[in-house]
């Protein structure tokens, strides 16, 4: 076997990822807790499979587009626009509650193997930064799907979230949605010039969807008796409720981590009791639990309101879409809101 060092001779201008802060903390935590060996065998493939990467800059249009994304909606905008000229994966596990993921080291060698790397921005994946600073596969096309989208400031109510952060959840605003598809596009286009046209046609296919399903939210949700989603999860609607102008409360802030405090729940209890509401909406992958906490005070009942950053094993095997998810949302916010 070719040591570590043997491996540096023929592979000199090597580097591996940049860890910083807390990622840094996280990140060293991942490649620490294995046996030194297994890191050590990791670390070798990582660096033989950088040697070995072939250095040509565009595919010719036979081979398929290596894409890595690292979230729901862009694995299925992904998967869409490259259809069958693109090998599209998700390094998210399904299941997997998404704020709280981080990358494992055969993670980051699935990246410096792709073509093309999709990740929403660093306030939804705050270790891309790091790892996208340490690839050594210099033609890897990185697409920060966030670029061009209108943010809105994220709601923070713990120290975790500092003020300046910016909501992550931009495909809740089916505008941002079609700007993260031209973000798509464009690296697919750029990467794969032979098939330009089949990509624009198969984005444009996509687009009109989205075009669709913003009709249908705006429609059905213009007539809603009740205008207060009451969410038992945390601040993932917001892009949506400004969108069709629902006032929007969530337990906790922008991620699943934080718990709301006693008071948090005490506060969100009268709320719901003061405006009659009649259902409370929780989240997907994680537990009802707090939005059971607060049926539970105030008679409401619970659906769900899937936010769909990720699916769950069951609905991947079912092969559930973007769509899918967004389409379920409508009919619950029907139920929930008291529309027509
Ligand atoms: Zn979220």
């Amino acid at each position: 076997m070719q040591s570590l060092n043997d491996a540096f001779k023929h592979c000199p201008s090597l580097t591996l990822p940049r860890r910083e802060g807390r990622n840094k903390r996280r990140l060293l935590r991942h490649f620490i807790s294995p046996s030194p060996i297994i890191v050590s065998l990791l670390i070798i493939s990582l660096i033989m499979s950088s040697c070995q990467q072939k250095t040509e800059k565009f595919t010719t249009g036979e081979k398929k587009l290596k894409v890595v994304t690292t979230l729901f909606p862009l694995y299925d905008m992904a998967k869409n626009i490259g259809s069958d000229k693109a090998e599209v994966s998700l390094l998210l596990p399904p299941g997997v509650e998404a704020h709280s993921f981080e990358p494992k080291p055969g993670d980051i060698l699935k990246i410096n193997e792709a073509d093309v790397l999709v990740y929403t921005g660093k306030f939804m994946e705050p270790w891309a930064e790091d790892i996208i600073k340490g690839v050594v596969n210099k033609d890897l096309i990185v697409v920060n799907a966030s670029l061009g989208t209108k943010m809105i400031p994220a709601a923070f109510s713990d120290s975790a979230e500092p003020a300046e952060s910016l909501d992550p959840h931009i495909w809740l605003d089916f505008d941002n949605a079609k700007i993260m598809v031209k973000n798509i596009l464009k690296a697919f286009q750029l990467k794969d010039p032979v098939n330009r046209n089949f990509y624009e046609q198969k984005a444009k296919d996509y687009t009109n969807k989205l075009t669709e399903l913003d009709t249908l939210y705006k429609m059905t949700l213009a007539t809603c008796k009740d205008r207060e989603i009451v969410y038992g999860g945390h601040y993932a609607f917001g892009y949506l409720a400004k969108r069709y102008g629902l006032k929007y409360l969530a337990a906790q802030g922008i991620s699943p981590d934080a718990e709301p405090t006693a008071n948090d729940l005490i506060n969100l209890v009268e709320q719901i009791k003061k405006d009659k509401i009649k259902y409370v909406f929780y989240e997907e992958l994680t537990s009802p639990r707090i939005a059971e906490t607060l049926a539970n005070e105030t008679g409401a009942k619970m659906l769900q309101l899937n936010a769909a950053h990720n699916l769950s094993k069951n609905q991947f095997d079912q092969g559930l879409s973007f769509f899918d998810i967004l389409k379920k949302d409508l009919d619950n916010l029907k139920i929930g809101l008291q529309c027509q």
